[in-house]
């Protein structure tokens, strides 16, 4: 009901409050009308009729007292005046009836069952009370009829009573007659209330509607320039507000004034953003623009730069080749003319002439190692390296610079340096060659150069025999040493210690920056330690990559005596294996170890004989050398896998092809799986890494029976051969081969002969493709039979070969020179095989 109350509109509120108010003070007034009226009704009626009892009784006293029933009755028939009296007895203080009225009534006496009139209870108590000495009348009303009863006394004694019934009905009917129009007077004031309260309402209800509309418009049409007008103005009293609808409608419009006002901030708010917005956006597609003209520029200027580097590059080595051409034919003019018969002057000008002839070519030199360096092109060739061998031959070429000046010059390698390492061999020396050529050139007349190689930062307990190795080199001199403030500055190009020394000492200040570079590039750094006028030490860290089973040198420690390599060295496998390799020595050795391993041998020596092999025998491994005559690895490999393709399914398998290759650069293992080579062996390999690459392919076969190699001895170096490929070769001996140290020896004195005739030959004509074949099949015969340094040389003939082959500037490759050098080193190792006794029973493997 409240729920319903409060979701009525405010009109309808309004009317039922009015009309609830007014209803309840109508009734509360008709009620009280009411009872007043009733009550006033009843005391006059009673009254009346209680006087006329009264006279009744003044009337009957005597006929009481006389006990004379009909002067009582004539007493009685008075009461005919009054119509509205129904009936009348005397009754007697007994409860006998003595007369009655109208006459003839007598039979129905009070309190008689016949006589529906009297309320015999009431009789009873209104006689009793009487007696009792009460005097007065009492009555009672029953529907349409009050009765009363009047005491008839003489001198306080009691004689009885008069009963008086009167009729209300008409008296009733009057008073509901009464009753109606109180009640129409209610229901009309409550009409004429509705009315009022309809006409009234409104001044509260329509203002607020009105208010309630204008909110709803202004929602929808979010016009705030709407204003409500005030219902109260009264100009000559402004102050008054009127009344609180008023203050309601002022609020509303203030708040409409307020949204309007900020709406116009907003708006011009707006305006002002956009029109930045648009400014910006100027700015930054201006800016844009201008980034792109910039970028544009730049890539111009980026693509231009780049081809001027390259012109540069270009220019650099065209240049040099164009001026080391003739400087070399300058120089080795020079060289002759000297020899000739000069005057004193004429050989002191001649002198001069080679010796700057000798100075622009190693600038030459520096500028071009510099460009390739600054244009990123510089690129280490790695191959095997023997630090101690390059350092004793350096310090051998600067003996006589040394002598010369008074300089005592002195290396030191200890044992512990290992042998056999992959780097960069020319790019040390040319680190190397810088630094001893200036503390040579620094120090004075009975200083010392001191040339010292350990390793760099060795880890206690680190595994030396794995992972790359770090080697630290020191050159330290007692000369004129160098100011603390240039020591970091004669790392940069063309930086000298002092403007002076170009003139004294001479040089370019490139050789240090050189240094510095190719230090990074090989994995370490360089630096110095001097003081001015004590000497200066130079010092610098390479790191190197080992070969997988380096040893220390003999003579060194726990090596002294030699070992056997662990299980490595007593593998046994089983399988038949297809070595294909040209060299007739690389063949030899190569066979060997593979029986010694536990496999049968066959070998091609080209590629076509091995695809011809291939075709028909089965193979459970081929090991392929990768540059050979006739048909080269790489493609006799694509033939195999080619054919292997075209077998029917049940036939179809995948023989395992691993690499044999000597140019261990990078590219070369990703060239060989292309070409469908599974593995990679670089050569020269030693047993233990042919053990290795061959267990990967093949099932083992079990272990050697017990007392087959058991110890194993070691032999002193034998000048230009490596020991420890001899320990090697003898060691293979036990596998049913004794002889084979000799027969290898043989094989390599009847087969190279032929390779020297060639590069001769080709030194001669100038046949850039046939000194870098016949090197490289020098470089990897030799190196099977350890003969280091003679496969170092031809090595580097190789690659010279190759690169002016592929028309590069051919790095002052004077090949008659370079050849002659190798005959040099290649008599010195055929006298050494020569003079290798067959081995004793000593070195054999003791069973
Ligand atoms: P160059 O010697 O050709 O001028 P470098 O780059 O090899 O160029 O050397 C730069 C400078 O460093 C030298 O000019 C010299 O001033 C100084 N310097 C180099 N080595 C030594 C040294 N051992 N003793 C004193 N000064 C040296």
């Amino acid at each position: 009901m409240v729920t319903l109350f409060r979701l009525m509109p405010l009109r309808r509120k309004l009317i039922t409050i009015m009309l609830l108010t007014s209803g309840i003070s109508l009734l509360m007034i008709t009620a009280a009308l009411i009872l007043h009226e009733e009550v006033r009704f009843r005391e006059s009626a009673v009254n009346q009729l209680a006087s006329i009892g009264k006279v009744i009784a003044a009337n009957t006293t005597a006929a009481l007292s006389f006990d004379d029933p009909g002067a009582a009755g004539d007493t009685l028939a008075a009461l005919a005046a009054h119509p509205e009296i129904r009936q009348a007895h005397i009754i007697r203080r007994d409860g006998a009836l003595f007369a009655a009225y109208p006459a003839g009534r007598d039979s129905a006496a009070p309190g008689s069952d016949e006589d529906d009139h009297w309320d015999r209870d009431f009789l009873d108590r209104s006689l009793e009370t009487i007696r009792a000495g009460e005097s007065g009348e009492f009555y009672s009303f029953r529907p349409n009829e009050l009765d009363v009863y009047v005491t008839i006394r003489l001198d306080d004694e009691l004689l009885g009573l008069v009963h008086l019934t009167s009729d209300m009905t008409e008296l009733s009917s009057n008073l509901s007659r009464y009753y109606g129009i109180v009640a129409l007077a209610a229901v009309m004031s409550l009409l004429v209330t509705v009315v009022v309260s309809a006409r009234l309402q409104r001044v509260v209800s329509a203002p607020i509607m009105d208010l309630t509309r204008t909110m709803a418009g202004v929602s929808q049409s979010n016009d705030y320039a709407v204003r409500l007008p005030r219902r109260y103005t009264d100009a000559r009293y402004p102050a008054r507000r009127g009344d609180e609808i008023d203050a309601l409608i002022d609020g509303f419009n203030d708040m409409l004034l307020q949204i309007g006002l900020r709406d116009e901030r907003l708006a011009r708010q707006g305006e002002i953003l956009e029109s930045q917005v648009a400014d910006r956006t100027a700015a930054l597609s201006t800016a844009n623009d201008e980034l792109e003209r910039t970028v544009r520029e730049l890539r111009h200027a980026k693509r231009t730069a780049e081809a001027a580097n390259r012109a540069k590059s270009e220019f650099l080595a065209n240049m040099s080749h164009e001026i080391r051409t003739p400087m070399n034919g300058v120089l080795g003019m020079m060289e002759l003319l000297l020899e000739t018969d000069l005057s004193d002057r004429q050989r002191r000008y001649a002198d001069a002439v080679r010796r700057s002839g000798e100075t622009l070519v190693s600038l030459i030199n520096s500028i071009l190692d510099l460009s390739k360096i600054e244009a990123g092109k510089m690129e280490l060739e790695l191959g095997t390296l023997d630090v101690r061998t390059l350092v004793r031959d350096l310090t051998d070429f600067f003996d006589g610079q040394a002598a010369a000046k008074g300089v005592n010059l002195a290396c030191f390698v200890p044992a512990s340096i290992p042998g056999g390492l992959i780097g960069d061999a020319g790019r040390l020396r040319q680190i190397l060659t810088n630094l001893i050529g200036n503390a040579i050139k620094f120090t004075g007349n009975g200083g010392t150069v001191t040339v010292r190689v350990g390793p760099a930062d060795v880890t206690p307990g680190q595994d030396a025999s794995a992972g790359p190795v770090r080697l630290r080199f020191e050159v330290a001199d007692t000369g004129i040493g160098i100011q603390p403030d240039k020591q970091a500055t004669i790392f940069e190009v063309f930086a000298q210690a002092d403007g002076s020394t170009t003139r004294r000492y001479g040089g370019t200040g490139l050789g240090l920056a050189i240094a510095r570079q190719l230090c990074a590039l090989m994995g370490g750094e360089i630096g110095v330690a001097s003081a001015p006028g004590s000497g200066s030490t130079f010092w610098f860290t390479v790191q190197f990559r080992q070969l997988a089973d380096v040893e220390p040198a003999p003579g060194a420690g726990a090596a002294a005596s030699g070992r056997v390599h662990g299980p490595d060295g007593a593998r046994r496998l089983s399988g038949r294996v297809l070595l294909v390799e040209d060299n007739p020595v690389n063949r030899e050795v190569a066979t060997e170890r593979l029986m010694r391993l536990g496999c049968t041998v066959d070998v091609a020596a080209n590629g076509i004989e091995a695809l011809d092999r291939a075709r028909h025998h089965s193979y459970d491994l081929i090991l392929m050398d990768c540059q050979m005559p006739e048909l080269d690895g790489f493609d006799a490999t694509r033939a195999i896998r080619l054919d292997e393709t075209r077998l029917p399914g049940t036939r179809a398998r995948h023989v395992p092809i691993v690499a044999l290759t000597a140019n261990a650069l990078e590219g070369d293992r990703e060239r060989c799986l292309a070409a469908g080579m599974d593995d990679y062996l670089a050569k020269p390999f030693s047993h233990s890494q042919l053990s290795d690459v061959v267990g990967r392919w093949l099932t083992p076969g079990g272990y050697p029976p017990v007392g087959e190699p058991g110890r194993m001895e070691t032999t002193e170096s034998l000048g230009p051969l490596d020991s420890r490929t001899l320990d090697e070769l003898r060691r293979m001996a036990g596998g049913g081969r004794p002889d084979l140290l000799a027969s290898v020896a043989r094989i390599y004195l009847e087969s190279t002969p032929e390779l020297l005739e060639r590069l001769r030959a080709g030194a001669k004509i100038g046949d850039w493709h046939l000194l870098a074949a016949t090197a490289h099949a020098l470089k990897s015969s030799s190196g099977s039979i350890g003969a280091a340094e003679l496969s170092a040389r031809c090595r580097d003939l190789e690659t010279a070969a190759r690169r002016a082959a592929g028309g590069a500037a051919p790095d002052d490759l004077v090949p008659g020179r370079v050849v002659g050098a190798i005959e040099a080193e290649y008599g010195r190792v055929c006298a050494a095989l020569a003079s290798l006794a067959p081995p004793t029973p000593a070195e054999t493997i003791s069973s």
